[in-house]
């Protein structure tokens, strides 16, 4: 089993972080740069309203004659929020914005053109009936492929995903899940490509529908042993960001660490021996990545890191202040738990010591590769 992302992609991380007020006294409007520079200027073609970007307009960001950043589009309250293109020296995308983040801009979809053939779905150029099993459990409707694994299992695979949920409410103090939900299974990536939009194994939640997909097949298909749906995980999203909301930016981690936390074991090592490992081998990742650049660290370390950080918190702190951290962001840190992060990650790495004496013997080239 690989993790899958919630589907909410930012622009970039140093949206929170490192900021230039940048202002243009001829229009009398501001533009927050959501990086470092104080020499910059910037230019927007558009309206401003109370000093700040507003509709429609190009707005460039020069350092000295250069044009460094480029955004043609919508925007709001000075950030960019609606359709719209954006250039940097790193970045180039094209698409929806919202609060300065943009959307559903994963990996994947840049990869999956050149992966696999989009126009090959259906099997003939006719009209083609395809069947799937659905069963409806008051709030969650279910759907199972008409055969294969899937098919088979749909009972367990069903009592599994209603037990995640109960299991899930009960780790964030939540009475009941009662939201109308969509699980999908589907048997095969392209399936998923075809009705997520994501061409992965493992699952997606997308909180905005209400929706999770996962992938469940037996040995022998795509050259894969059998998938293992990372359910209870994908569900905690559903549930956490139900009951707490969408976190800030900067605690995407904890979104993923409590999914990882309550997917519990990974090929049989728990959250916190993983940690005991990735800290004797010091492939710890510091709170900046963590915090600023989740999706890229090594997905492994990341998420494990994240789920025993998260571990330790709900048991020494009680998950009142989880949810608090969750609403409130990574700056609200030391007010919440009365001591800074670091000081958390010393005391952490202190339990971990004495709770697991010994270094638990992973073989990092096969655990990279995916919970078994
Ligand atoms: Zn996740």
């Amino acid at each position: 089993m690989k993790y899958s992302f919630f589907l909410t992609f930012l622009l970039s991380s140093l949206f929170s972080f490192a900021q230039s007020k940048l202002s243009n006294p001829e229009e009398d409007c501001e533009f927050v740069l959501p990086w470092t520079c104080n020499e910059c200027t910037f230019n927007w073609t558009g309206e401003c309203l109370n000093n700040l970007p507003q509709g429609n307009g190009v707005l460039t960001v020069f350092h000295g004659s250069d044009e460094i950043m480029r955004y043609e589009g919508e925007m709001e309250k000075g950030t960019f929020n609606g359709e719209g293109y954006y250039k940097d020296g790193m970045n180039e995308m094209e698409g929806v914005f919202e609060n300065g983040n943009f959307i559903d801009n994963n990996p994947y979809a840049l990869q999956r053109k050149a992966i696999i053939d989009t126009i090959s779905f259906n099997d003939t150029k006719d009209w083609e009936l395809k069947s799937q099993f659905t069963k409806q459990i008051d709030n969650l409707h279910f759907t199972f492929p008409s055969k294969g694994y899937g098919y088979t299992n749909r009972d367990k695979l069903l009592k599994e995903c209603v037990d995640a949920f109960n299991a899930n409410c009960k780790i964030i103090n939540d009475p009941d899940y009662t939201e109308f939900t969509q699980i999908i299974f589907v048997d095969s990536k392209k399936e998923m490509l075809l009705h997520s939009g994501l061409y992965i194994k493992g699952g997606a939640a997308n909180i905005y529908r209400r929706t999770v997909h996962m992938v469940v097949f037996d040995n022998g298909i795509e050259s894969e042993k059998r998938t293992n749906p990372p359910i209870k995980h994908e569900i905690m999203h559903m549930v956490s960001m139900t009951a707490w909301g969408i976190p800030p930016i900067n605690v995407t981690w904890l979104n993923e660490g409590l999914a990882t936390y309550a997917g519990d074991k990974c090929s049989g090592y728990s959250v916190s021996e993983l940690y005991r490992f990735f800290l004797e081998k010091k492939m710890l990742v510091s709170m900046d990545s963590l915090s600023e650049n989740f999706y890229q660290i090594e997905e492994m370390i990341g998420y494990h890191q994240s789920a025993c950080i998260v571990e330790y918190l709900i048991e020494n702190y009680g998950i009142e202040k989880l949810e608090a951290l969750w609403k409130n962001g990574l700056t609200s840190f030391e007010n919440i738990y009365g001591l800074s992060f670091s000081q958390m990650e010393m005391d952490l790495n202190k339990h971990i010591l004495k709770k697991h004496p010994l270094v638990p013997n992973i073989d990092w080239s096969v655990l990279k590769e995916g919970c078994k």
